[in-house]
């Protein structure tokens, strides 16, 4: 055993652990109940005090970890660990912009206000302040989806799955719906468009081949049975070469020829001509409205950067139809999604400020030039917060806009790539060691770099990031 001065290298017995009732007296712990309440600090107190038990019983509990102040600490540790939330802000350097796992759009203050407002105060959700008595809670929304898509009436559901759900089970149960077998899509996490037209009792025709499907495909499957044409946005992936599919108008024109109604999935659904930003074009729900689709399913929380929600719009008959269906009261959206969705949506009565206000926009239009010279900005708080063992570089990227819209173009981009310098330094340490920070930083593995693409890194949040590494531990 080493000299005298050694006493804190001693391991501690159990004897030696203070009692609950003492440490409940220390100044420190005093503050810590005003904070949590006397009920929560007492039972993390004594959970630790078990745990320092056990590991004084195997004989590695050092004798200064049994100090009041240490003790304090580690009470303050835990209690500080069991208040973080569950979902956390993060920082998405993933380069996916929309990105399904880290809750697609990003709001624009206007809609965080308005959902206060919501939350704060009761609200006129189903009332209709004009004339005195109960209204319908989608009029907050669908006067303004129908001026900017066209759109004759419009519903607003949980998602797009639902919206699909829910248009498919009213019109079209136990009968046949015709689809394209290029269209045949599954996105991600369990959407599979044959299965979720089996649970709504439909029954699917497919026509034409995955690459080649034309109007006369359509035209030869109609009979009796048929309840539908559908056509789905093929979303996260592209057919190319020898292709060819019919157009929303030729199918438009075939429904009305048999007095059935041709509805169109767009999934992301923009509202605005993306090329006008410099963006890659997908379909607008008016073009499809303009079309002849008699209805028209979308995303809230995709391309039209709102919240989670699924908007049908078209045809005032139909839609009213579909609001009448049992299954839209259980998947009907609350007052918190429809105030978020009306602020967005009022944003792009304006579109030329489009580009600054909703965030989705200003994300994707980024210049990659601008987020080179932040990439240059934060390096130096990087490198120093991984020391020699890493080397931190600004390297060309390549994002996407994600969740389905334009799957194979890539937007030019910026950012940092990690990669180890030495022996023994692994970069999967620090993706993990980014992952555990209180407010995370995801990026991406790939060639042995961790890639950070910092498009979404917006001004604001600058300082936070580079703050956010000093509490890193890789
Ligand atoms: C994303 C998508 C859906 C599903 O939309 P959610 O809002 O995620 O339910 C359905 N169809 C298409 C074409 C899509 O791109």
């Amino acid at each position: 055993m080493a000299p005298a001065a050694d006493d804190s290298a001693t391991a501690a017995t159990p004897a030696d652990i203070p009692s609950l009732d003492r440490l409940l007296n220390l100044a420190a712990v005093g503050t810590l109940i005003e904070r949590h309440g006397r009920t929560f600090v007492t039972a993390t107190l004594r959970s630790l005090l078990d745990a320092h038990r056990s590991t004084a019983k195997a004989g590695n509990l050092p004798r200064d970890a049994l100090a009041p102040q240490a003790i304090a600490t580690a009470l303050a540790d835990r209690l500080a660990f069991a208040v973080r939330t569950r979902l956390r802000a993060l920082f998405n350097l993933t380069g996916t912009v929309l990105h399904t796992n880290l809750g697609r759009a990003v709001l624009p203050e206007e809609a965080v206000q308005a959902v206060t407002r919501a939350l704060t105060a009761p609200a006129n959700l189903e009332f209709d302040l004009a004339a005195g008595r109960r209204g319908d809670r989608d009029s907050l929304v669908e006067g303004l989806i129908c001026e900017l898509t066209g759109a004759e009436a419009a519903t607003v559901v949980n998602n797009n799955a639902a919206a699909l759900l829910l248009l498919l089970t009213t019109l079209a149960h136990r009968r046949e719906v015709i689809v394209s077998r290029g269209e045949l899509i599954e996105i991600g996490d369990s959407f599979r468009l044959p299965e979720l037209m089996r649970s709504a009792g439909v029954r699917l025709v497919e026509v034409g081949t995955t690459n080649r499907t034309y109007a006369k495909d359509y035209a030869g499957a109609v009979g009796a049975r048929t309840a539908l044409l559908l056509q789905v946005h093929a979303s996260n992936y592209a057919i190319r070469g020898f292709t060819h599919s019919a157009s929303a108008t030729e199918l438009a024109a075939l429904a009305r020829t048999h007095a059935l109604p041709f509805a169109v999935d767009l999934g992301s659904g923009s509202l605005v001509d993306l090329a006008r930003y410099g963006l890659p074009k997908e379909p607008t729900v008016r073009e499809a409205i303009e079309a002849g689709a008699d209805l028209v399913t979308f995303s809230g929380d995709k391309l039209l950067g709102g919240p989670q929600a699924g908007i049908i719009a078209g045809r005032a008959d139909l839609v009213r139809r579909l609001k009448r269906h049992p299954l839209k009261r259980a998947l009907r959206v609350g007052k918190l999604t429809l105030a978020a969705l009306e602020a967005v949506l009022a944003l792009y009565r304006a579109p030329e400020f489009l580009p600054e206000r909703l965030t989705t926009l200003r994300l994707l239009t980024r210049p990659a030039a601008a987020i080179e010279a932040q990439a240059w900005r934060v390096l130096p708080f990087v490198q120093a917060a991984l020391g020699d063992a890493f080397t931190v570089a600004v390297a060309p990227m390549a994002s996407q806009i994600g969740s389905g819209a334009q799957p194979v173009a890539t937007l030019a981009s910026c950012g940092l790539a990690i990669r180890a310098a030495r022996r023994g330094a692994r970069i999967e340490s620090v993706e993990s060691a980014l992952r555990g920070l209180p407010r995370p930083v995801l990026g991406r593995i790939a060639d042995k770099a961790l890639w950070l693409d910092l498009r979404c890194l917006e001004k604001h949040d600058e300082a936070a990031f580079c703050a956010a590494w000093d509490g890193l531990r890789p």
